[in-house]
C-alpha cells in the first residue's frame, strides 16, 4: 500500500516536471472546456493564480473565445491541432500558435485535451521587420529607378543643352560675323582713302570697336571649337623673339598712357626659330598681357620667356607675365580660369571684359600639352605663367606661315565669286581688286553655273548658304554635270558646324571662314591654283605620252624572258585574255557603285602595267581609283579615272595583238 502511494507521488511529480518543462503556457482542459491544470508560464502570461485558473473557462483567456473553442473542438475531432493562431487576452495581447492533443485514462476514455500556446511575438516581430525591410527595399529600388531615370533624363537634357548651345553659337556667329565682316572690311577700305583727320579718327574708332567685337565673337567661337573638339593647332617655324616683341609693341601706347614700365626678359639660350602655332601663342600672350595692363595702375609689367629644358627635338619654355597690379584674393583665384568668371562682380563694370580670356588661355595651353599657373597677392600683383613645348628646327624658312606678298607675276586670274549678300559681294570685289585679280559676281549657284557656261574661270569662291541653289548643290552640279575640275573654295560664316567633310564630299578643294582674312584668302587661291596646274600638267604629260607615243614597251618583258619568243607570246596572250574581262568588271563595279569589287578588279590589273611597260602614270591613276574606292570620297573624279584606265588598257591590247602577231610570224620566218 505504502509502495503504491509512493509510486503515485512519483508519477505526479514526473507529470508536473513534464508540464513545467514547457516554457510556453500549457493547459489541460477537460471535456467541458474547464481548465484542469496549468504550468507556471500560463500563470505568468495570464497574470492569474493557479486557483483562479483551474476550473475556469479555457476559452475565456483568448481574445476570440469562439476561435479558441473551435481549436479545442478540433482536437477532439482529429485527435490533435497544430499551429492554430490565437491571441491571449493578456495585457500585451500575446500572439500564440496553439498545439494540442487529447489525453485519455488507462481504459481509453477521453478525459480532455492538453494544449501548449507557443508565444510567437518574436517571430511576428521578425516577420514584420522583414516585411518592413521588404517594403523599404521595394521603395529603395523604386527610388533608385526613378533616380536613374532622372539621371538619364538629366544627361539627355545636358546633351541637348550642349547641342543647343553649339547651335546657338554657330547661328550667332553667322548672324554677327556676316555684318561685322562687312563693317570691318569696309572700314579698312575707307581708311585707305583720303580722309580728314577727324574722319580718320572716327573711322579708327569704328574699326577698333569692330575689332573688339570680333575678338569677343572669336573667343566664344574658340570655346565652342574646344567644346566640340574642333580646335586644331598649326605647326610652322617662326621667330619667337620677334613674335613676342611684336605682341608687346601693341601695348606700348597703353603702357605709356598708364605710366607703367614694361620689361621684356628673353632667355638668349632659346633657339631663334621654333616650330609651333605662333597665332595661338600670340593669342595666349595677348590675353595675359592685356589683363596685366588692365589690372595694373602703377609699377611694372614683366614678360619673361625662359628655357627650361632642351633635347634633340624639343625645347620646353616657360612664359610668365608678372604685374604689380591689384592682385587676386586667395578665395577667387581658383575660379578665374573658368568660362565667364571674373574675380569680382564689379570687374566688368570697372575694367570691362567678359571673363573668357583666361578660360581660353587655359584651353589653348592644355590642348597643346602644356600647363598654366597663377600666383597672386592682393594689392601686390600677379604672375600668370604657362609652360609649352616647341619643336626645334633647322629650317630657315622663317615666318613662312605668316608670309603674305602679292605676287605681281600672277596676273590674269579670273575669279567667280558666288555670294548672295551685297555687302559681302562688294567686300570680295575690293579684296580681289587689291590682289590684282579679275572677278565676276554671281548671287547664287544657278547664276554661277550660267556664267561658267559662257566664260572660263580659274577659281570659284563659293558661299554655302544662298537662295535658289546653295553652294553644295552648285558644286555638285559643277563636278557631276559640267564635269569641271575648277578649284572651288567654300566661303563659310560658320566655323563650329561648318561641315568641312560635306564641303570635301561634294568636291570642294578648300574652305575659308568669314570674316575673310585677306592673307589667308590670297594664299588659298594661289595654293589651289598651283595644285590644279600640277594635276593638269600630269594629265597633259600622260596624254602626250599615250597619244603620240605607244602605250606599251616590251623591253621589260624581253629582259625578263631573255627574249624567249614563246614565253613572250605566252605572257602577251595571258594579258590579252585577262584584261578585257577586268575592264568590263571595273566598269560594271563603277556602274553598280560596288567599291569593293572595283578595288579588287583594279588590284588585279595593276601588275600587268609594269610587265607590259606601260607608263607609270597609269599605275598612279589605278592607285587613285583604289584610294577613292576605299575612302568612298570625291566620287566625281572616279568615273574619269576609270575611263582613262579603260582607254589605256584597250589601246595596250590593240598594240599587243599586233606585237603577238609579229613575234608569231618571226617564229616561222
Ligand atoms: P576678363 O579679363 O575678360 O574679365 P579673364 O578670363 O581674362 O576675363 O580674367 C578673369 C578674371 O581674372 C578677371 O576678370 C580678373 O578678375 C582676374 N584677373 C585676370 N588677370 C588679372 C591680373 N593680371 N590681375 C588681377 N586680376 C586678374
Amino acid at each position: 500500500m505504502k509502495m503504491m502511494v509512493r509510486n503515485t507521488i512519483q508519477e505526479s511529480r514526473y507529470a508536473r516536471s513534464l508540464i513545467e518543462a514547457s516554457l510556453d503556457p500549457l493547459f489541460t482542459v477537460n471535456t467541458e472546456g474547464k481548465i484542469m491544470d496549468v504550468n507556471q508560464a500560463s500563470l505568468n502570461i495570464t497574470g492569474q493564480l493557479r486557483e483562479q485558473l483551474v476550473g475556469s473557462d479555457f476559452f475565456h483567456y483568448f481574445t476570440k473565445p469562439d476561435s479558441a473553442k473551435q481549436a479545442y473542438l478540433a482536437v477532439f475531432d482529429k485527435g490533435f491541432v497544430s499551429d492554430y493562431p490565437l491571441t491571449i487576452r493578456d495585457h500585451k495581447l500575446t500572439d500564440v500558435l496553439l498545439n494540442g492533443s487529447i489525453f485519455k485514462d488507462d481504459d481509453g476514455n477521453v478525459l480532455g485535451v492538453v494544449v501548449v500556446a507557443r508565444d510567437i511575438t518574436e517571430q511576428k516581430r521578425f516577420e514584420n521587420e522583414l516585411k518592413d525591410a521588404k517594403i523599404f527595399a521595394e521603395h529603395a529600388t523604386e527610388f533608385a529607378e526613378t533616380a536613374q531615370g532622372d539621371a538619364v533624363k538629366a544627361s539627355q537634357q545636358a546633351n541637348d543643352a550642349v547641342k543647343a548651345k553649339q547651335q546657338f553659337l554657330s547661328n550667332m556667329s553667322h548672324e554677327i560675323r556676316t555684318p561685322m565682316n562687312a563693317i570691318i572690311g569696309f572700314t579698312k577700305v575707307l581708311l585707305k582713302t583720303d580722309l580728314s583727320t577727324k574722319q580718320f579718327e572716327y573711322l579708327s574708332a569704328i574699326k577698333m570697336s569692330g575689332d573688339a567685337l570680333i575678338v569677343l565673337i572669336n573667343d566664344i567661337l574658340d570655346l565652342a571649337k574646344v567644346d566640340s573638339g574642333k580646335m586644331t593647332f598649326e605647326e610652322c617655324p617662326f621667330k619667337l623673339k620677334t613674335s613676342i616683341a611684336a605682341m608687346l609693341h601693341l601695348f606700348e601706347s597703353k603702357i605709356h598712357e598708364k605710366n607703367i614700365e614694361l620689361i621684356n626678359e628673353y632667355d638668349v639660350k632659346i633657339p631663334p626659330v621654333v616650330v609651333g602655332d605662333s597665332v595661338r601663342l600670340n593669342q595666349i600672350i595677348l590675353n595675359l598681357v592685356s589683363n596685366a595692363v588692365k589690372f595694373t595702375n602703377a609699377g611694372t609689367i614683366t614678360m619673361s620667356v625662359q628655357l627650361l629644358k632642351e633635347n634633340e627635338q624639343t625645347v620646353t619654355l616657360k612664359f610668365a607675365v608678372s604685374d604689380t597690379g591689384i592682385g587676386i584674393s586667395k578665395n577667387k583665384i581658383d575660379q578665374i580660369f573658368e568660362n565667364f568668371q571674373q574675380a569680382y562682380s564689379s570687374t566688368s563694370r570697372l575694367f570691362g571684359g567678359t571673363g573668357l580670356g583666361l578660360a581660353i588661355v587655359k584651353q589653348l595651353v592644355e590642348l597643346q600639352g602644356g600647363s598654366v599657373a597663377v600666383e597672386s597677392e592682393l594689392s601686390q600683383g600677379s604672375t600668370f605663367s604657362f609652360i609649352l613645348d616647341f619643336k626645334k628646327t633647322t629650317a630657315n624658312a622663317l615666318q613662312q606661315c605668316e608670309e603674305f606678298e602679292i605676287n605681281q607675276e600672277i596676273k590674269d586670274i579670273h575669279i567667280l565669286v558666288v555670294e548672295d549678300i551685297p555687302l559681302n559681294q562688294l567686300l570680295m570685289k575690293t579684296l580681289l581688286d587689291d590682289f590684282g585679280f579679275k572677278r565676276d559676281i554671281a548671287s547664287n549657284g544657278k547664276i554661277a553655273i550660267e556664267k561658267m557656261k559662257s566664260k572660263n574661270y580659274d577659281v570659284i569662291l563659293m558661299d554655302l548658304q544662298m537662295p535658289e541653289m546653295n553652294g553644295f548643290e552648285a558644286t555638285e552640279y559643277i563636278r557631276n554635270q559640267l564635269k569641271s575640275t575648277i578649284p572651288i573654295i567654300a566661303l563659310t560664316a560658320d566655323v563650329t558646324t561648318a561641315d568641312v567633310n560635306k564641303c570635301k564630299a561634294v568636291g570642294m578643294d578648300d574652305y575659308i571662314s568669314k570674316p575673310v582674312n585677306e592673307k589667308l584668302l590670297y594664299n588659298k587661291i594661289i595654293s589651289v591654283l598651283k595644285n590644279h596646274a600640277e594635276v593638269a600638267q600630269l594629265t597633259l604629260s600622260s596624254n602626250k605620252q599615250t597619244g603620240s607615243l605607244r602605250y606599251t614597251d616590251l623591253s621589260y618583258l624581253m629582259k625578263r624572258t631573255k627574249s624567249n619568243p614563246t614565253l613572250m607570246m605566252e605572257m602577251i596572250s595571258l594579258y590579252l585574255e585577262q584584261t578585257p574581262p577586268l575592264i568590263l568588271s571595273m566598269k560594271k563595279s563603277l556602274h553598280d557603285k560596288d567599291w569593293n569589287s572595283l578595288h579588287a578588279s583594279v588590284h588585279k590589273i595593276i601588275p600587268s602595267f609594269s610587265i607590259m611597260g606601260m607608263n607609270a602614270d597609269f599605275e598612279n591613276i589605278a592607285k587613285q581609283v583604289q584610294e577613292y574606292a576605299t575612302s568612298q570620297e570625291a566620287f566625281e573624279n572616279i568615273g574619269d579615272l576609270v575611263m582613262k584606265l579603260e582607254s589605256a588598257c584597250t589601246n595596250a591590247c590593240n598594240e599587243l595583238k599586233i606585237e603577238f602577231e609579229t613575234i608569231k610570224n618571226s617564229l616561222y620566218e
